[in-house]
């Protein structure tokens, strides 16, 4: 099984991502846990090319094919060869935040992305998508108590309110794959949400 976790800044993937990791081997699931961009050493370097902050504007076909290139290398070397041995992969993001981003954020034409996700995906689409939601301005109150921002992190709220909309199309189009999660909840709420969405989607 191929399970992915999405969401805006701030929303709190990092917490519950160790919450699920714990549920899952609880449950003796073999589990690989991933993240994009990156997951591999070649995937990582392409992560830091993509949120480093430089003089030069990346312009945003160069942006998303540094998306899909981190992607296809991660797909390569780690998230097919772990799912044939039977393991489940849990992955910090995936294609739906190329949509929301890249897609809904800049404005690349949804065709253009689903051409690219054929390409090198193929037939490879995840099992599950946990969206953790919220309003964009909370959490970007949250973002900011983290470290120095990264170059999407220094984006403004109507870059976020975009990219939030775009997850919310995704799961209008997919609604069976997607557990919708609110995340401006306590974080016991939260993850009893997480909890009935693995149990309901994935029979455990
Ligand atoms: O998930 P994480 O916060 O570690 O992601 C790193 C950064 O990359 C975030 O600021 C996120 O907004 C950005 N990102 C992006 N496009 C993607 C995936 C991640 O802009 N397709």
């Amino acid at each position: 099984r191929f399970i992915t976790i999405e969401g805006t800044e701030g929303v709190g993937k990092s917490t519950n991502i160790e919450f699920i990791e714990a549920f899952l081997k609880e449950r003796g699931i073999n589990l690989c846990l991933t993240r994009e961009p990156g997951g591999t050493p070649l995937a990582e370097e392409i992560r830091e090319l993509l949120l480093a902050p430089r003089e030069e504007t990346m312009c945003d076909d160069a942006e998303i094919l540094l998306v899909f290139a981190a992607r296809a290398q991660h797909i390569n070397q780690v998230i097919r060869p772990k799912l044939e041995k039977g393991h489940w992969v849990l992955s910090d993001r995936f294609t739906d935040a190329t949509f929301a981003y890249q897609g809904a954020g800049r404005g690349i034409c949804w065709d253009r992305i689903q051409q690219l996700e054929a390409y090198v995906q193929g037939e490879l689409r995840p099992n599950l998508t946990l969206l953790l939601d919220m309003p964009v301005e909370l959490g970007m109150e949250r973002a900011k108590l983290r470290s120095a921002p990264d170059r999407f992190e220094q984006e403004k709220q109507a870059f976020f309110e975009k990219v939030r909309q775009g997850y919310h199309h995704r799961m209008r189009a997919e609604p069976d794959r997607f557990a919708l999660i609110d995340a401006s909840q306590s974080l016991s709420n939260v993850q009893e949400q997480i909890a009935a969405a693995l149990e309901k989607h994935l029979g455990l």
